[in-house]
């Protein structure tokens, strides 16, 4: 392995959330009735013309701005020719030599502390093609062309990753920004972000790129980095063996965790491109363009440095706060009910929520407990009405729905015992309990204090406030 250098670029297809197709007024809403959401010209009738969807170019340029890329002031759609079922028209309206969005660049984060530039080749605009569903009759394929005509942004990278692990926090980084930027909603099991990955390896030290495949149909990044680290794996030995990698399409299959070939580059289409007749040329004016720029929201890497800058957040923390939209979206509403408890409510979201969210494999968007839930809860830790530990407890309660902090607390009999008197009573009863273990500590040995807070707490179920055990027992012990 310690030989070998591999090199991926990724083609990422993200489905522009506009309310209606590319070139037609047709709804792009999911999960319709199959075959309802087509019209004549998504069905590519004699005689119907496209019309083009302006939010879809402001949503490529928008991209475009956000990653620093040239916008190209004139942009060709071409026809990308091939037959194939799914696709009533026989061509795909795409775009080849003049694309919207040409070079840019984002920075990935594949490790703590590590920051690399990977280029972004360009980002066209381009229509989806129908659905070919194959499990719902017997030796039967069913067609679906709702989503023919969707609109898709194409993005397309630099050969710039050298491993899956890079890939994949590539594929994220670009998933977090189309969420950001509102252009994709990231739903990756309806397919509204897919990625392809071209994979190809070579000596350590050689210049040339060696041979690529290019890997489709993976649907999640987990996939993603098994499908690649499973063709790097299959290259490598093919090359040792004597043999040579052939440029083809292959599919990864998740449950088999393999992939195989498809296609090869010489079975590969001539897609005869050229500009489609029936759409004029995009336009896109300076003022086009700052106007956009000036409207784009407060986009990861602004936000990660106001964290720092003006929160006192980490670098770290900072990064993984705003590395995904709605966490970001979930730290600043929570933050806005407890302004003063920045570093708790990180350490919060950061650590017992997204464990929890982990565990239960579910999305921040369907997280149970609301930001302001949270922040109560932190704000009672804070007030002392209840201790760290017993925060975990109620943090559990609110999860499966038992209500707020405070009803938890009070429904639960949780409140800290902060009364001295009562901390005191608790403290002579133990020390009663244990003269032995008191003897033990007049003799010197300091560590049997913990003994006597555990037993303590363990009284007072977790009550007491430990600050203040700890205070009133040494005094006591000493006397
Ligand atoms: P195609 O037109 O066949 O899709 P492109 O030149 O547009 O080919 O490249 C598609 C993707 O493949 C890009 O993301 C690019 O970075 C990547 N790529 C190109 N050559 C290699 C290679 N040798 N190894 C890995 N990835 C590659
Ligand atoms: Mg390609």
């Amino acid at each position: 392995m310690s030989d070998w250098e591999s090199v991926i670029g990724l083609e990422i297809h993200a489905q522009l959330a506009t309310v209606s197709k590319i070139f037609s007024g047709a709804s792009t809403a999911f999960g319709a009735a199959p075959n309802t959401q087509a019209c004549v010209v998504d069905l590519g009738m004699p005689g119907v013309l496209p019309v083009l969807n302006h939010e879809a170019v402001n949503m490529a340029i928008r991209f475009g701005v956000a990653i620093g890329a040239e916008i190209d002031h004139h942009s060709v759609f071409a026809r990308k020719n091939y037959f194939y079922p799914d696709l009533p028209k026989g061509y795909q309206i795409s775009q080849f030599e003049l694309p919207i969005v040409g070079k840019g660049h984002i920075f990935i984060s594949p490790d703590e502390g590590v920051s690399k530039e990977v280029g972004i080749t360009r980002a066209h605009l381009e229509e989806d093609a129908g659905k070919s569903i194959h499990d719902q009759f017997p030796e039967q394929t069913a067609i679906d062309l709702n989503r023919a005509g969707t609109p898709l942004l194409e993005i397309v990278s630099e050969p710039d990753m050298r491993s899956a692990k890079e890939a994949v926090a590539y594929a994220r980084k670009i998933h977090s920004l189309v969420r950001y930027l509102e252009i994709c909603d990231g739903n990756m099991q309806e397919g509204s972000f897919r990625c392809d990955a071209n994979v190809s390896v070579r000596r350590k030290g050689d210049q040339k790129l060696g041979t690529r495949a290019e890997l489709k149909n993976i649907n999640s990044f987990r996939f993603l980095e098994r499908a690649i680290n499973h063709e790097i794996e299959r290259q490598i030995d093919l090359i040792e063996d004597g043999g040579k990698v052939v440029q083809e399409t292959r599919l990864y299959d998740s449950e088999r965790d393999e992939t195989r070939s498809m296609r090869s580059k010489e079975e590969a289409n001539d897609y005869r491109y050229f500009p489609d007749p029936d759409l004029l040329p995009v336009a896109i004016s300076d003022e086009d363009i700052a106007r956009i720029r000036a409207a784009l929201p407060e986009l990861p890497e602004q936000k990660k440095q106001r964290y720092i800058n003006d929160l006192g957040l980490s670098d770290y923390n900072a990064e993984l706060l705003t590395s995904s939209r709605d966490t970001a979206i979930y730290f600043e509403t929570a933050l806005a009910a407890a302004p003063e408890l920045v570093a708790q409510l990180a350490n919060w979201i950061l650590g017992d929520l997204t464990g929890a969210l982990n565990k239960a494999n579910v999305e921040m968007t369907a997280v149970p407990i609301e930001p302001a839930m949270l922040a109560q809860l932190v704000t009672r830790i804070a007030d002392s009405t209840i201790s760290g530990k017993i925060a975990k407890e109620v943090f559990e309660a609110m999860w499966q729905g038992e209500g707020s902090a405070d009803e938890i607390i009070e429904a639960r009999g949780l409140k800290q015992i902060t009364d001295s008197g009562a901390i005191e009573t608790l403290i002579d009863e133990v020390i009663a309990a244990n003269p032995e273990q008191v003897a033990q500590f007049r003799a010197g040995k300091e560590k049997v204090l913990g003994f006597f807070v555990g037993q303590i707490m363990k009284q007072s179920q977790g009550k007491a406030n430990p600050g203040q055990v700890n205070a009133m027992l040494r005094e006591k012990l000493k006397a």
